[in-house]
Parts: structure tokens; sequence; C-alpha cells
């Protein structure tokens, strides 16, 4: 499998080519050249598969550079009931009579969804960077869920340091504890006296400086890597086989969405023809994505029109991973894709695509909606109350659209991309108690603590890099 730039660069590059990269050179995203197509058969066949082999089987379709053995003992020891909690790595439960599924993808080590491509990146890093003799310093700032499940899959690997800047003080309790605690030597917390947007402009700095990116090996795990992306198009598969007896059956999910990652990959697999009937886009007040799918209109917002919501992994303002989409629906055409992304919102922040695009939308199943702060704690409380079932502030957010576009006869599946004890504030508002914990967090808080607090300084932070890149 060959992959080339949204924006219209035709360059075919390979998979560990693109694997440790961020943006095409162009400016554009990674895709493949064409989606490998899934017929009945193969569906049958893949239907009795452990998690971990049917991720080998979809992994093997878009990754030809790494042999087959290397590449299925790389996901044999990523998707373990050690590290995702159940056999099944993603079971299904479903909520009633409400015609709902939850599929819970926040078993691993930092219970929400982005371990499921996180644990495997850690491997793959590990793996190609060893075959190439090469480091990689990985340096990103986070506000919570990203940059823990990063430390989570880099801890101890070879080859890999990593730099993490969080903003000092603004992160829960738990969730500072939870990065903090932390004792591995290639693990490094920089706490920054700042908010967030504070510590992203300097990674942003750090990474404009060609020079020392190139000397210190910067890279960066962001969202929009494909590898990442690839790894969830498996559990959408995994819920379509727990969902249904027989192939001939469609299903539906909703994907609680921020950066667009998690539900391109229900695109990607509904490409390839896995039967899915609708995904369903479900966002918070941050809506960029929900007016997109109302009206045709892409428009990025700035930080002061960002919200602070109770779903926080959802607060975003553009969807970095928006343009694979949008790839797709102008027929692949890289010349518009750059007219859109790279000139309008580059000069605009906005763009509107043509009434017949618009019309497309439909026939790749899109449908949307929004949540609030006071639906998300209606949700949680009705969810709690009529099935006994407790979940996060994200998944809630999923729950509520969801009810909204449900339809007789097809399983609504929603993602659980986290549990609730990572949300105790919002969970104790909700249902007045607190949220129960997996077994081996309580008492994170007192763990001792590693990090390092800095002013928000490019130059000191790239000195501490400098210092910590001979350990
Ligand atoms: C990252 C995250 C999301 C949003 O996922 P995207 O791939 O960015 O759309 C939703 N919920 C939780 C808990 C997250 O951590």
């Amino acid at each position: 499998m060959k992959y080339i730039s949204t924006r219209g660069d035709q360059t075919e590059r390979r998979f560990c080519e693109i694997l440790l990269e961020g943006l095409a050179p162009d400016g554009g995203l990674y895709l493949p050249v064409a989606y490998p197509q899934v017929d009945a058969a193969t569906l049958a066949r893949w239907r009795g598969l452990a998690y971990a082999d049917l991720a080998f089987e979809i992994l093997s379709l878009y990754i030809d550079d790494i042999p087959a053995a290397d590449l299925k003992a790389l996901v044999a020891k990523t998707y373990t009931p050690a590290v995702f909690g159940t056999e099944a790595i993603v079971p299904l439960r479903r909520l009633g009579d409400s015609g709902l599924l939850i599929e819970a993808l926040s078993n691993g080590p930092t219970l929400a969804f982005k371990d499921m491509a996180m644990q495997l990146l850690g491997h793959l890093f590990e793996y190609e960077l060893g075959r190439r003799g090469e480091q990689l310093n990985i340096l990103g700032a986070t506000s919570g869920d990203t940059g823990s499940a990063a430390e989570y899959a880099m801890r101890g690997k070879h080859g890999v340091r990593v730099f993490m800047l969080s903003p000092h003080g603004r992160m829960s309790a738990f969730q500072q504890a939870q990065m903090f605690s932390l004792q591995d030597a290639n693990i490094h917390n920089i706490a920054v006296e700042g908010v967030f947007d504070d510590a992203q402009d300097i990674v942003k700095d750090v990474s404009n400086d060609l020079a020392f990116k190139r000397q210190y090996k910067i890279g960066t795990v962001n969202s929009i890597n494909w590898a990442r992306l690839l790894a969830q198009v498996v559990y959408y598969f995994a819920g379509y086989f727990q969902a249904t007896k027989g192939n001939d059956e469609a299903v539906s999910f909703t994907v609680p969405s921020g950066n667009f990652g998690n539900v391109c990959a229900g695109h990607v697999a509904r490409m390839m023809g896995l039967p899915i009937k609708h995904l369903v886009v479900a966002t918070n007040e941050n809506d960029v994505l929900d007016e997109f799918f109302r009206t045709g209109t892409y428009r990025v917002r700035g930080s002061a029109e960002t919200h602070e919501t109770s779903s926080p992994s959802m607060d975003i303002s553009k969807a970095s991973n928006f343009e694979r989409f949008v790839f797709d629906l102008v027929g692949r055409d890289g010349a518009r894709t750059k007219a859109l992304f790279g000139d309008a919102i580059a000069r605009e922040g906005a763009f509107t695509v043509s009434p017949a695009e618009f019309s497309a939308i439909a026939g790749y199943g899109f449908q949307s909606g929004r949540s609030t702060h006071a639906d998300r704690l209606a949700t949680i409380r009705g969810t709690d109350e009529r099935f006994g079932d407790l979940i996060d502030t994200h998944t809630a957010d999923g729950v509520k659209v969801a009810a909204e576009h449900v339809e007789p006869g097809v399983p609504m599946i929603v993602l659980e991309t986290a549990l609730p004890a990572k949300f105790a504030e919002t969970i104790r508002e909700a249902v007045g108690r607190e949220p129960g914990r997996p077994a081996g967090l309580d008492g994170i808080e007192a763990l001792p603590k590693r990090f390092t607090v800095m002013k928000p300084d490019t130059a000191a932070v790239k000195a501490f890099i400098q210092a910590h890149c001979a350990d």
C-alpha cells in the first residue's frame, strides 16, 4: 500500500516512511492511494477472530514494509487482556431497551480511547527506530488525554524520549497524578506556568526551528498521524461483529468528536465495505463539525470563541483530521482540497462546499448533533438511573446525540471514549456521588511526582531538551 497527500502531491510513500512524520511536505495529510475492499467472505472469516488477530488482518492490508511475522508479534503484544482489561479488548454492552449499545474503548492504562492507538504506536515506533538505528524525541503539549496516553505508550521504549508540556496546575489532580507519577527515565513532564495555548505555542516555536528539529530529532504523536488513525479502524469492525449475527446486517455508530480522528477511522472502515449505515458525529458546545454537517460551511474558531466545557477533550477550534474526509468528499481532488484548506482557511478561516458536494455528504453516511453541559448532566443522570450504567462526560455527549438518531432495527453503537473516573467533578454534579476507579488507581494522587516547572519560554525548553538528550 502506498500513501499520498490530500493536497495534490502524488509522490507515493510507504507506511514506515510516514509513520514517524506529521504533515506531508505540501501541508496535506497522508491517505492510502485507495481503500482496500473487504467482501462478505472476508467479513465472515474475520467474525470469529480475537481482537489482536483481527487487528493483524486489517493492518496487513495497509502495511507492506514490515514483515508479517514482525507485525503479528507487535500487534499481539499490544492488544492483551493485561493492558486492556478484558479478553474482548473492546466489549460491547446494551443500554437497556434504548436501542443503544456502548463499545468500551477506555479500559487501557489511561482510561481513554486514545490508548487503543497510542499503545500500538509505542510498539511501532520502538520497532522502526530500532531497525533504523535512530532515536526520536517526542515533543507535545497536552491538557490531559493525549499526553498521558503518549507517555504510557512510550514509557520504557528504546530509542524514544517524551517531552510533554502541560499548563501548570490546570489539569485535574487525577490527570496530573497519572502523568507525573511516571518514574521512567525516558519520560519528561514539563509544567509550564501558563495556559494550554502557551504550552502549544512553545511546541510550535520549537518545531519551526528546523535546524534544532533536525539536530535533536524532534517528532510528534498528534492525532493526524496515519498509524493512529489506522489502529482505530479495527474497533469499528470489532464493534460490528459483536452487535450483529450475520454480515447482511447494518449498524450505525455515534462518535464523540473533537479532531475528527476517531470518526474518520469509522469513515475508513465504511469505505472498506463494513456495513455502516450512519456515522453520527457528536460535538459539545464547540460545534464546528456539527455546523459543517448541517450547513456545508466549515468555520474554524479562534481561542476566544473556543469554550471550556465539561467534556474538555472535545474542546477544539478546528478539527485537524477533517481534511481527510473532505478529500474523499470532493472526489479525491487534491487541488480542490488545497483551495479549501490551504487557501480559504488560511485567508478567511472558513469555506463552504458547493451544493453538489454538500448533497454528496449523505452518501458517506454522515449525520451530526451537539450536546451542552445541561444535556451532559441530564444524560449521565438518566443513564445511571434507567440502566445503572455510569458514563463519562464525552460518552454522554455521544449518548445524547445517538438517542436523536437511533432507527428501529439498526443497532446504534456509541463509542465510549473515556471512563467517568477521569472526570469526577462533573460526575458528582450529575449524580451526587464519586465515580468508582479501576483497581490499582486508588490513591494515585499521593504517589511521588516527577516533573519540572518552567516559565513559558521556548529557549528554556530547548535547553532542557538538549540537556536530557544525552541520557
Ligand atoms: C480525544 C478525545 C475525543 C475526541 O476524539 P477525536 O479523535 O479528536 O475526534 C473524545 N473523547 C475523549 C475522551 C478524548 O480523549
